[in-house]
């Protein structure tokens, strides 16, 4: 098990830019092809913008072509946390950030091999370490 991260709505607010609050505490998207990292090539370790979590790996982003940064695997199945969002009338997986709960965007099944998965991630959820 992962350890859980809390913080009052204050301390988030606080902590995070207007944005990344909004995405992250209050599930929302930002719009498609605006995000920093959506052409981003370098390589590193994109982690949780509010917990420091890794993520995903730079060697599993892909080009989707939906406006969002999209990875075909995360970096360990136990640092994101899958549940149902029934929002939006339409059924879809959402995927959350398994230390923090952050809102980090929502799981398709339409991705490339070998996992064939497509991890549709906000950019403003994301915090890239070029270093490792
Ligand atoms: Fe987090």
């Amino acid at each position: 098990m992962t350890e859980e991260i809390k913080k009052s709505e204050k301390e988030w607010k606080q902590q995070l830019t207007e944005e990344q609050y909004k995405i992250c505490r209050s599930r929302e998207t930002e719009p498609p092809f605006t995000g920093k990292y959506l052409d981003c090539k370098e390589e590193g370790v994109y982690r949780c913008v509010c917990c420091s979590r890794e993520l995903f790996r730079s060697d599993t982003k892909f080009d989707s072509g939906t406006g969002w940064p999209s990875f075909w695997d995360a970096i360990d199945a136990n640092h994101v946390r899958l549940s149902e969002d029934l929002s939006h009338g339409t059924r879809r997986t959402e995927v959350s950030c398994g230390s923090c709960g952050a809102h980090l965007g929502h799981l398709f099944t339409d991705g490339p091999k070998p996992t064939g998965k497509r991890y549709c991630i906000n950019s403003a959820a994301l915090d890239l370490n070029k270093d490792r």
